[in-house]
Order: C-alpha cells, then structure tokens, then sequence
C-alpha cells in the first residue's frame, strides 16, 4: 500500500504547527509543504520589535528554518508558490508548473492585509507589515533616512500593529503620526478604555489623528511618498506604515470552490476540517471560526490561534480526535509602558450578542502601593446582568497590568460568575499586586452591585 500524502499549502504558524503534529502522531505520513517565501514558521509578531532593534536579527524571529523540518521528515518546497487547487483530482498545482497530489489537504494560506483603493497607496514609501521581508524593507528605509534632521512616520491605523509600530519607529528616532479612521485606537475597547490609550500616546509625544479619511498618500517628484492627505490635514512622512487589519486570505480556496463562511475566511468545522470537502482541512488566519461565548462565526487573525487550529488539523488527519474550541478575542498588545488586554465581548459586542449587561471599572495599582514600580491599572467588566456571569474583561495599565487579561480570559472560558472569580484563590505578594488585586475587587463590586 503506497503511503498517505498531507499537502499542506502555506509554511508559517498553522500550515507547520499541522505539518509537525501530523507527522509525529503517523510517521508513515508522507508530509509535502509548499510555502511560496523562503521562510517557514516565522514570527510575523516580532516584526515590530526587530524593527525597533529590540530583537538581534531576522534569524531571531524563525523558530525553525525549512531544513530543520526538513531533518523531522517534512518535505518543504520554499519559493513554491500554489497556485490553483483541483478538488475532484485531489492536485494542487504550483506556480511554475508542478503538480503535487494528495489525500489529504491542508489549506494556511495566512491572512491579507488590507488595502483600501487608497490613491497612493502602492507607491514605493509605503510599507505593509506581514512577512519578514517587510519587516527587512522598514528596517532598510530608516537606515536610508537623511541625517541632517528629524525622520517622520505615518502609520495607518490604530489597531494593535499600528500601535506597536507607532513605538518602534518612535524607539528609532522619528516623529510619529498615527492616522485612524475610528474615535480611539483599538476598536476593541470600550471607549473609556480606549481614550487612557490615546492619551498615552499623546504623551509619549506622538500624534493621534482620530476620525479622520485618507484620501491620498501624496508623492514627491520621484513618485515616492512624502505625505499623507485626509479629509482633515496633511501629515508629511518619509515612510507611510500600514496597519489597517487583516481579512482571510482564502481565494485559493474560494477559486477551488471550498465553502466560504460569511467572514470570508474558509468554513470549516471545530475539528478544522471544510465543511464542503471531506479531505480538504484549513487552519490560521485563513479560517473562518467561532465565538466561544456566543457560538457566532468569527475571524480573528492571530498567531495563538493558528498554531493551535493547525494542531488540532494535524491530530485530524492523522487520526487522532481533536477539536479546536473557538475563540474569546484574547489579546494583548502595549504602546511605550501602557499595557492592553481585552478578552470576550466589549460593550458594543454584547449589545450585539442581545445580552443585558452592566458594566464596572476599577481602578487600582499593579503592585502594593508602597512597593517601587507600582503603576495605575484599570480593569473593566461586562458581566450579564441579573445571572453576574462574566462576558468582557479589558485591563489597561502600567508594566506588569496586561497579562492579567488572562485570568478574566480563563474565567469567561469557564463560564464563572463575577462572584466566583471574587472568591477565587488568587495570589498576592507586594511586588505582584496590592493584596486585593484589581481584578478581584472589580469582580467584588459586580458581585455586591448584582447581590443589591
Ligand atoms: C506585525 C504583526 C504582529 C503580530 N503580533 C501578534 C501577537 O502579538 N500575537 C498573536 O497571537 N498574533 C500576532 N500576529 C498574528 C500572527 O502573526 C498570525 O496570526 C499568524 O502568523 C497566522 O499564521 P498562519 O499560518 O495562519 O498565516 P501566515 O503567518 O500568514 O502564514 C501563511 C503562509 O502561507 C504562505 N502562502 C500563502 N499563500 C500561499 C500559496 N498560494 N502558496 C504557497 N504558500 C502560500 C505565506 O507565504 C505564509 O508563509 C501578528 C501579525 C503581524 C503581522
């Protein structure tokens, strides 16, 4: 009997993490991957800090290299880009002519950043943030940048990446304007939440250009950018960073004619397998998945995710029962010393998901008063109304605030009542938190609100 084939298209975080589990469960598994890059299972998530000279090198950033899984008995083809998929004779075939067949197929195509028809946009001084390669470019624009005076930086978007740029390029010496759609930074957030981020990173000398439409990226006489026009300013710019959120990458799938879920990402189901094709599975930010509160189809790209859906796929198909449980929308991001955390439904969220909720901020400090370093922190909830169930938590706030997002996170998992959490054994040492940390004593002022 010829060996079982997994082809897996696309060589970072979901395609490698279903690569490697497929392969360890079933050695007998012929593993193929195909990745159009030269890199495998990279960290587009320390972009930011190689830029900013926090990280040593690109090679810091690649977990393992394609002849490291090639030594673990996965045969990588870098520089392979695929290029259409045949459902009925189970062949995908590449961009230079090969045609690779399977049994089993797994789709991590990743995610496409957004670009709006922006006029401009495509105009050399206009830098996404996805690949390492991009990571390289920015790196190479600020070192080209004059030394005679002060370098500036627009950054589309006040989402996480945006944030996180906005400080590196600050951290290397420009001036920074960060241009957004939206009232706040971080949609995600409450507005009160959101406004203590904006006022961080007004303090931290940056401009936040809030509700404001970008009609051009303005070039200069060479067509470079040199400026970016909205329907209320101009900001001159040497570089122009764009971090306007990503969609699914699916249209090799779509082309294919695998289910696509109304998020636009491929519809699958919790064991990552299409919904359309039985031996088709999908993992990443490619994927459509679900809401593990509310049971709605999501699409949320981030690198937790993927590595564990492709682990989930890669049990799968080799044989082993496994199901990725949705998601909460857990995430943690910080902008100079300002850490942010949100997890589950935000208020506009749960007014979405029908919910009748309250919602609580507290206010605290992230170690005991009196010990050094001690910081303001700021935790909020949204709990259901009448049942005290918890739904959201966000938490923003000095060094060591953010992380406790995942207590709330592993709370909302667990379907906990504020009550429960306030009665929960949580640690305390002065270094650490006050003796009552915030989180527990905004879970207490739900708990005594609801109890009346
Ligand atoms: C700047 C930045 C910071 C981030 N920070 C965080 C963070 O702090 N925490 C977090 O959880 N997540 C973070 N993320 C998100 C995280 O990086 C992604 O969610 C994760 O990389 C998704 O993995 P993936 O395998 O689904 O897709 P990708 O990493 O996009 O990989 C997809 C791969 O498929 C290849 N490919 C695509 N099409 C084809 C084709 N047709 N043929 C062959 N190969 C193909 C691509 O070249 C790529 O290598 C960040 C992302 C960015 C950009």
């Amino acid at each position: 009997m010829s060996r079982q084939r997994l082809l897996v298209i696309g060589g970072d975080a979901g395609g490698m993490s279903a690569a490697a589990q497929a392969r360890r469960i079933d050695g007998s598994l012929d593993v193929v991957v195909l990745e159009q890059g030269e890199d495998t299972s990279f960290s587009a998530c320390g972009i930011p800090y190689w830029v900013g000279d926090l990280v040593g090198s690109r090679e810091d950033l690649v977990a393992r290299t394609p002849e490291e899984h090639r030594r673990r008995g996965i045969a990588v083809h870098t520089g392979t880009r695929a290029e259409s998929v045949d459902l009925d004779a189970c062949r995908v075939t590449a961009a230079d002519g090969r045609t690779f067949d399977y049994d089993h197929l797994l789709i991590a195509t990743g995610g496409r950043p957004s670009r709006p028809p922006i006029e401009g946009l495509n105009a050399p001084g206009v830098l996404g943030v996805h690949r390492l390669d991009d990571g390289a470019r920015i790196r190479a624009a600020i070192d080209a940048l004059p030394r005679d005076r002060q370098g500036k930086a627009v950054v589309l978007g006040g989402g996480y990446i945006g944030l996180e740029m906005a400080e590196v390029l600050q951290r290397r010496g420009l001036a920074v304007d960060v241009v957004l759609a939206d009232p706040l930074p971080m949609g995600l957030l409450d507005a009160d939440m959101g406004e203590r981020v904006c006022e961080a990173m007004r303090a931290m000398g940056m401009g936040v250009h809030t509700d404001q439409a970008v009609r051009e990226v303005l070039l200069d006489r060479d067509g470079r950018a040199c400026g970016v026009r909205t329907d209320q300013g101009t900001y001159d710019a040497d570089l122009v960073v764009l971090g306007l959120g990503m969609g699914p990458e699916a249209r090799l799938a779509e082309a294919a004619g695998l289910g696509i879920g109304v998020t636009g990402g491929i519809d699958v189901d919790a064991t990552m397998r299409s919904r359309t094709h039985e031996n088709v599975f999908a993992a990443g930010d490619c994927v459509q998945t679900y809401h593990h509160l509310t049971g709605e189809p999501a699409h949320v790209a981030l690198g937790t995710h993927a590595n564990k859906q492709g682990r989930v796929a890669g049990s799968v198909i080799a044989g082993r029962p496994a199901r990725f449980a949705g998601v909460l929308g857990t995430a943690l991001t910080k902008v100079g010393d300002l850490e942010i955390g949100r997890t589950g439904l935000c208020t506009t969220q749960a007014e979405q998901a029908g919910f009748d909720f309250r919602t609580d901020v507290v206010e605290g400090t992230t170690r005991a008063g009196y010990y050094p370093g001690a910081e303001d922190i700021a935790v909020k909830l949204v709990t259901e109304a009448g049942s005290g169930r918890l739904l959201g938590g966000q938490v923003v706030g000095g060094a060591g605030a953010g992380k406790r997002v995942d207590v709330l996170a592993t709370a909302i998992w667990g379907r906990m009542t504020a009550e429960e959490l306030s009665e929960s054994d949580l640690s305390y040492a002065p270094p650490f938190s006050p003796t009552y940390d915030v989180v527990a004593v905004a879970a207490r002022v739900v708990s005594r609100a609801e109890r009346g």
